[in-house]
Order: C-alpha cells, then sequence, then structure tokens
C-alpha cells in the first residue's frame, strides 16, 4: 500500500531544508534536526507456540531531546525499516513542539506482522522487545505509546515488564496503557478527536458545511475508525468509503459507524460489509469527496497519484502519508492538505495528561484535564466520551 520507492527518512530531511530555508534557521541547527540522536538497534529471540525460537529484529531511534524527554509510539509492522523509523522519531520532534507540550521524539518499531501470530506470542515478542529497549526508555527519559498494529494491551505488557526489573510499579514509562492502570480517560480517541478538530477548524475557514458533507477513510484502525465515528457523530458528515490492511468498501448512501465497526469486530475486516461494493487502498484516495483521511501508512499519496486527489480537505490522521513532491501538486491543484504533525498531534497530546497524571497519581475527569480527581477504583467513571465502555482492543 505505501510506496516503497520513497524513503521516509530522505523525505524528512527535504522538508527539514525547506522549512529551515524559509525560517532562515542556521545550517548547523538544520543538521542536528535531520540527524537522530541515539538508535538502539535489537535482534532478540522469541519462543513461537510451535516450540521453535524467532529472531525478531526491533529499533528505538531518540531523535531529539531538547524540549524534554523522547515520546513516541512503537509500531509492529513487516515493512519497518530503520529510515521509517527515524522519520517517524523526528515526525515526533516537530509533532510535540506543534501543540507546546514538554517532550522531545522519538519512535520504536518491530519488524512483525503481528496479525499473523498468537496472542501469546506478541506478548512473548513485547516482553522480550520491552526488556532489551528497556536501557534507553524510563519515565524521564524516553515514553513509548501506541502505533501502527499496538494498542493499551502491550503498553500493558511493556509498563509491567520495566516495573518487574525496576521491582515496583512504574506507570510513566509508557503512555496509552488501559485505565486501571494509569491510563487516562479520553486517549483512545484522542488522536481521532484532534483530527476532526482540525477537519471542523479548516472548513469554517473554507466555508465548507460538514453536515452531509462527503468522507473517505484510509485505514480503520484507532485513528481512521475513531475518524469515521467522529466525524459521523459529532458533525453529521457522509463517510462514503472505508478500507483496512485487507480491502475496502464503498457504499454512496454512506455507511453508518456501529455497523462497519460491528462487522469489523465479527469478521477481522471491513471488507464483505453488506450493501457495500469493494474498492482498494488505492482508489479510495482518488475518490471525490469532501474530506479525505489517510489514517494508515506513510507514502501513499506521491507525486504519481497527486494530481487525482479530488477531495477539497485532506486530514493526515497517519504520519507521513503524503511526500514532499505530492504535497507541491496538491498545493496547486487548491487541495487542502491537513499535516499530520498538526492533524493527529491529538494523540500525543493525552499521552502527556496520561504521562502528567501518572507522575502525580491524581486523575482527572475527561472534561477537566488538571482539574478534578476521581477514584481509578470507580468504573463508572470509565466511559469514554464516545458513549462506549473503554475497553483497550476497540478504538
Ligand atoms: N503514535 C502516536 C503518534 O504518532 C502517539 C505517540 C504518543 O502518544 O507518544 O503520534
Amino acid at each position: 500500500m505505501a510506496d516503497k520507492k520513497v524513503n521516509p527518512f530522505e523525505e524528512m530531511k527535504k522538508m527539514v531544508d525547506m522549512a529551515g530555508k524559509r525560517l532562515g534557521l542556521d545550517a548547523g541547527v538544520l543538521e542536528v534536526l535531520k540527524h537522530p540522536k541515539r538508535e538502539l538497534h535489537v535482534n532478540f529471540p522469541v519462543r513461537m507456540d510451535d516450540g521453535s525460537i524467532k529472531i525478531f529484529t526491533g529499533y528505538r531511534v531518540q531523535h531529539n531531546e531538547a524540549r524534554g524527554p523522547y515520546k513516541g509510539g512503537i509500531r509492529y509492522h513487516q515493512n519497518v525499516d530503520i529510515d521509517e523509523v527515524r522519520a517517524l522519531a523526528a515526525w515526533m520532534t516537530w509533532k510535540t513542539a506543534v501543540v507546546g507540550i514538554p517532550y522531545g521524539g522519538a519512535k520504536g518499531g518491530i519488524i512483525a506482522n503481528p496479525k499473523t501470530m498468537s496472542v501469546g506470542e506478541i506478548e512473548r515478542m513485547t516482553r522480550r522487545y520491552a526488556s532489551e529497549i528497556s536501557i534507553v526508555i524510563g519515565p524521564h527519559k524516553d515514553i513509548p505509546a501506541p502505533d501502527v498494529n499496538t494498542s493499551g494491551r502491550e503498553m500493558a505488557w511493556i509498563m509491567d515488564t520495566y516495573s518487574m526489573q525496576k521491582g515496583y510499579s512504574i506507570p510513566g514509562v509508557i503512555t496509552g496503557k488501559p485505565l486501571n492502570i494509569g491510563g487516562s480517560l479520553g486517549r483512545p480517541e484522542a488522536t481521532s478527536r484532534g483530527l476532526v478538530f482540525c477537519v471542523r477548524e479548516a472548513a469554517k475557514r473554507t466555508g465548507m458545511d460538514l453536515k452531509g458533507a462527503t468522507c473517505a477513510i484510509q485505514g480503520y484502525g484507532n485513528v481512521g475508525a475513531f475518524a469515521h465515528k467522529l466525524i459521523e457523530r459529532d458533525f453529521g458528515s457522509k463517510v462514503i468509503a472505508v478500507t483496512d490492511s485487507k480491502g475496502g468498501i464503498i457504499n454512496e448512501k454512506g455507511l453508518r459507524y456501529d455497523d462497519v465497526w460491528a462487522h469489523k469486530q465479527k469478521t477481522g475486516s471491513v471488507v464483505g460489509f453488506p450493501g457495500s461494493k469493494p474498492i482498494s487502498n488505492e482508489a479510495i484516495l482518488e475518490l471525490k469527496v469532501d474530506v479525505l483521511l489517510p489514517c494508515a501508512l506513510e507514502n501513499v499519496i506521491t507525486k504519481d497519484n497527486a494530481g487525482k486527489i479530488k477531495a477539497k480537505i485532506v486530514g493526515e490522521g497517519a504520519n507521513g502519508p503524503t511526500t514532499v513532491d505530492a504535497d507541491a501538486i496538491m498545493w496547486k491543484n487548491k487541495v487542502l492538505v491537513l499535516p499530520d504533525i498538526m492533524a493527529n498531534a491529538g494523540g500525543v497530546t493525552v499521552s502527556y495528561f496520561e504521562w502528567v497524571q501518572d507522575l502525580a497519581n491524581y486523575f482527572w475527569t475527561e472534561d477537566a484535564p488538571g482539574g478534578r480527581f476521581i477514584s481509578l477504583l470507580s468504573s463508572e467513571k470509565r466511559v469514554s466520551s464516545c458513549g462506549s465502555p473503554m475497553r483497550y482492543h476497540r478504538p
């Protein structure tokens, strides 16, 4: 799906050069920003269910810590490579700066396809990786979080593995955790909420009425699925197409979140949703819709398809979905692109609130960050504003 011919690290450096020129930044500062400060490569063994031992490769790249501890997610994907993780780490540095939270930028990843692994295998892989990277992470050093194919479940294993080594519970080492071990209300849907807020503001400024506006969403993980829910529920927009890694669906009359989500829960994919026609991950990008939300992987809009994007607003829920060349083409075509480092920054923003709550051992209600104390034991409070009990596997 993502164009592997485009190297995300090179893309990141091109963007730094362009932004640096515009800002008149010192050449030396630009060099600093183009180099990750520290990279850890780990090869580690995992006992598979059939009794064999498999070696996995993982990374943790720490890009910059000038503004605070390193911060950024961990992704599991068969196409993870070091240059991708380097770019993602740098984007976290810009992202935390854009929203003004006191963090630097980092990212981690394991080359693995968890969709082909059992839960036990994923747990053993996660715990061993956590143990390997524990030498560089910590609540005041580097705080990981979920990313592609990871969720609260994996965060809980990582927190536990780290805590086991220290001998006491350290929730502040990681964010995106389940609520009952120090997660934050609002975190699971935070990335999507930030994304739809950005779309709302863009619509206001361009005179678009989001009520009834058509929308297509590429990617139906945590970001894409919650974006569907929120844009439909809060703005009355009509989502006509969605895709996931297995394929996609389209229905010009609209796809309702509750039904699509229930279908995905039941079958493992959006594919085959009753009443819909199939659509590919490539074709969804070129639909004539008001709002396009690429919420999957990087480099999906390149110079090859940028000229065919017909959406009025593109909200980057994914990190790096648009290449530098594609950006220029869409700018010329008056497609308004809401850049990832702003559009998907809601996730790390609430990660920051989670971390602050963990460090203070003081937990807030969802509507009063920094304000009202709630007991971790009061289960009736553990309901997200999306109206559903927050379970860490549910986007
Ligand atoms: N993986 C998410 C991102 O790319 C969240 C990072 C975090 O919460 O630290 O922004």
